[in-house]
């Protein structure tokens, strides 16, 4: 029987109606949520996915800024235009868009976000109370991915959750996510000898690699739910994702399209880490 599709679009237009009505309520107390992005260089497909964040913060209530930097715009500006934002109090989430250009620190950079605007949960603090088990702000994509199973009933207590793929944005906030959730989680590299191996004893697939269509239908077991969040651009212009979705599909139980699965949940997930850092905002000026 073929995999239930879980299509991202869908499950991101609910948790954005929710989420709307949050915004809303912030809005009568006098608190419109805001979302600043700050843009280095010109890169074609994060100019795209900055537009793509202002124009869906605006459908949900936020007020956005884009700050945009010339390729050559030096450390020092771009961590100075990030603390004035900290101290904007009409600001209540900040991220700024990577890749940055090679002579600017992602980390230095991301790290000048105060920790309770960090709205893509990046900031050294978050990811240590993501460890910690204590999350401030969730990494977005991840994030979505858990919305999706949850959305989905999909249970993650007491199964096999295999990770592929550990980067910093992705793999590894994905594991600790799910181990949270009282997951067991295997997480595989480059490094990993006999991939299969591991992938074929998973009951929930979580694919973040950046290679098309690698995972095959033989690589998974029968029943699975595989979330495919790679994104690759094949040569006849067409997007992909990491797993071979047809024969996949032919076998797992449930299963993310590329496009339309893990990407939706992305940024709506962004836009909720926004709505909420203005909650608490608005919590913290109540009982001053
Ligand atoms: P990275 O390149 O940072 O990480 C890729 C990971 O895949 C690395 O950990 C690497 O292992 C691992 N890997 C590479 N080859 C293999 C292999 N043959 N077997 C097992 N593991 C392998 O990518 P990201 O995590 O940033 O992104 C992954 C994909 O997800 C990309 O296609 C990206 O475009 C997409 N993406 C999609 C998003 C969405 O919203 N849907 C958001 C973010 C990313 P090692 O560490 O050993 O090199």
């Amino acid at each position: 029987m073929s995999a239930k599709i879980m299509d991202g679009n869908a499950l991101a237009g609910e948790v954005r109606a929710e989420w709307k009505v949050r915004a809303a309520r912030l809005a009568e107390k006098g608190m419109q949520p805001g979302l600043a992005v700050v843009i280095v260089g010109d890169n074609p497909a994060s100019s795209i996915y900055v537009r793509n964040k202002a124009t869906a913060s605006r459908e949900i209530g936020i007020y956005s800024e884009i700050h945009a930097f010339p390729e050559s715009a030096g450390q020092d500006e771009v961590i100075q235009r990030i603390q004035e934002l900290n101290d904007n109090p009409e600001i209540h989430g900040i991220l700024v868009q990577l890749p940055l250009p090679r002579h600017l620190e992602s980390n230095k950079v991301t790290g000048a976000i105060a920790v309770e605007k960090d709205a893509d949960g990046f900031h050294l603090y978050n990811v240590g109370a993501l460890v910690a088990g204590n999350t401030v702000f969730p990494p977005c994509t991840p994030y979505g991915v858990m919305k999706m199973l949850e959305k989905c009933g999909i249970p993650v207590e007491g199964q096999h959750a295999v990770v592929v793929g550990r980067s910093n944005i992705v793999g590894k906030p994905m594991a600790l996510m799910l181990l949270q959730k009282g997951a067991t989680v295997t997480i595989c590299t480059s490094k990993t000898r006999e991939l299969a191996e591991h992938t074929r004893r998973a009951d929930i697939l979580v694919v973040a690699i950046g290679k098309p269509h690698m995972i095959t239908a033989g690589m998974v077991k029968p029943g699975a739910t595989v979330i495919d969040v790679g994104i690759n651009r094949l040569p006849d212009g067409k997007l992909a994702g990491d797993v071979d979705f047809e024969p996949v599909k032919e076998k797992a139980g449930y299963i993310t399209p590329v496009p339309g699965g893990v990407g939706p949940m992305t940024i709506t997930m962004l836009l909720c880490n926004a709505i909420e850092a203005a909650e608490r905002a608005q919590a913290r000026s109540v009982q001053v």
